[in-house]
């Protein structure tokens, strides 16, 4: 059976009032390959105000475009009116969309064969342009002709190249003449709606595969700040994650993380991932990681670092087993689990808090991590006492 219950639900309910409602997009394409979706979507010929009246809890996604949020017992679920899109003259969005009552008017909309696919509540499938068949096949065709459908909508062009590095398929021939040809559209696209499509692009098991393909298609060219050490890239993928996707773009480009967050738009978090991924990239060029490396830093860090140490550099590599054994094996990982506080040292001393305070919890951490005494109570007492503050 697919879907969750609550998804079902309210096809169901929409269904006992008249209005046709099916599951469509990348939710019937997961269920047909055997995969967990990600999310479901449900398309209806119900309108969005219908759609409003008919469940207690939703949420406007933007009723201009047929989009309503429906909250069905805690799970939310959208909600898509059927419609045909005109062009996207900005790039970004259609320029105005038609609601219409026939599901395969709204099918055909859609990008490629294999997520021009529903699913009624029965079980049975619509597939009126043989997305089953390219499922079995592989293929990523565009549903009608190719060049008109890129034209519509660029960013078309790179989630063909997302889906080539999620499933694992091949572009159809035309549909990749198209991408050739077109290539250079891209670049009016709105780049966040490029970032959405790469960070599900560097997730992908065939990352490697789409990374050349964005070659041969010249998409590279076009893209912002696609590096030209393209064949040392590839040696990089598939990553580990859309972050390591990302910092590997930096590295191979030979950028500063500031680039390639203001080219892409990164999140701060993805800029504090780059910046760490640079430091330390750049001292692995001097030398290996000391005692403060692998205290500051994170696993998983350090393991994309070497990543990228193997892919760009003649330098030797340091291998996981050593990295984590070396973190392991640091007396404390962070001042948390220092066994002595701020508190102790002003009993200890009768002083008052001050700058005093943070300079001495930060020696005592260091000789912790260095193991020049024990992380426990007395010896730290005993070497804060007789050797810190005699020193000072
Ligand atoms: P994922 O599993 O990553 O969510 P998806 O295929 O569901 O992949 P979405 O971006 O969630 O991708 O889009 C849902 C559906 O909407 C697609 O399957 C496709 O039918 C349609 N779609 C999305 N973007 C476009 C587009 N730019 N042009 C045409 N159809 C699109
Ligand atoms: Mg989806």
């Amino acid at each position: 059976m697919f879907g969750t219950t609550q998804s079902r639900t309210v096809i169901t309910r929409l269904n006992e009032l008249g209005h046709e409602a099916v599951f469509v997009g990348g939710a019937v394409r997961d269920f047909l390959l055997g995969k967990e979706p990600t999310d479901i979507d449900i398309a209806t010929s119900a309108t969005p105000e219908q759609v409003k009246s008919v469940f207690r809890n939703t949420i406007d996604l933007g009723t201009e475009h047929g989009t309503v949020l429906v909250i069905e017992s805690g799970e939310p679920i959208e909600v898509t009116t059927f419609r045909t899109e005109g062009t996207y003259s900005d790039n970004r969005r259609p320029d105005e969309v038609h609601f219409v009552t026939s599901l395969e008017e709204d099918l055909k909309r859609r990008d490629f064969t294999i997520n021009a696919l529903a699913l009624r509540i029965d079980g049975e499938v619509v597939d009126p342009f043989k997305g089953r068949e390219d499922l079995s096949t592989k293929t990523i065709r565009a549903v009608g002709n190719a060049s008109e459908r890129f034209n519509e909508d660029a960013l078309r062009m790179i989630r063909a190249v997302r889906f080539v590095s999620v499933l694992g398929f091949e572009l159809e021939n035309s549909t990749k003449d198209s991408i050739t040809l077109l290539a250079s559209t891209v670049k009016t696209l709105s780049v966040e709606r490029i970032k959405t499509e790469f960070d599900k692009l560097f997730q992908g098991t065939f990352a490697h595969d789409a990374l050349k393909l964005l070659a041969e298609t010249n998409l590279s060219e076009a893209l912002p700040l696609f590096p030209p050490r393209q064949d040392t890239w590839l040696q990089c993928a598939p990553f580990r994650n859309s972050l390591e996707g990302w910092a590997s773009l930096m590295i191979a480009g030979n950028y500063d993380a500031s680039e390639v967050v203001r080219a892409y738009k990164l999140s701060n978090k993805e800029r504090l991932y780059l910046q760490s991924i640079q430091k330390f990239f750049k001292i692995r060029q001097l030398r290996a990681y000391t005692i403060d490396d692998y205290y500051v830093a994170d696993y998983s860090t350090l393991v994309s670092v070497e990543k990228m140490v193997r892919a760009f550099t003649n330098q030797v590599t340091i291998a996981e087993d050593e990295i984590n054994t070396a973190m392991n094996g640091l007396p404390i990982h962070s001042k948390q689990e220092l066994e002595v506080k701020g508190e102790q040292l002003m009993e200890w001393t009768g002083k008052k808090g001050g700058r005093w305070l943070g300079e001495a919890i930060q020696a005592i951490e260091h000789a912790v991590l260095y193991q020049v005494i024990s992380n426990e109570q007395n010896a730290i007492k005993e070497w804060f006492l007789h050797e810190y503050e005699c020193e000072k």
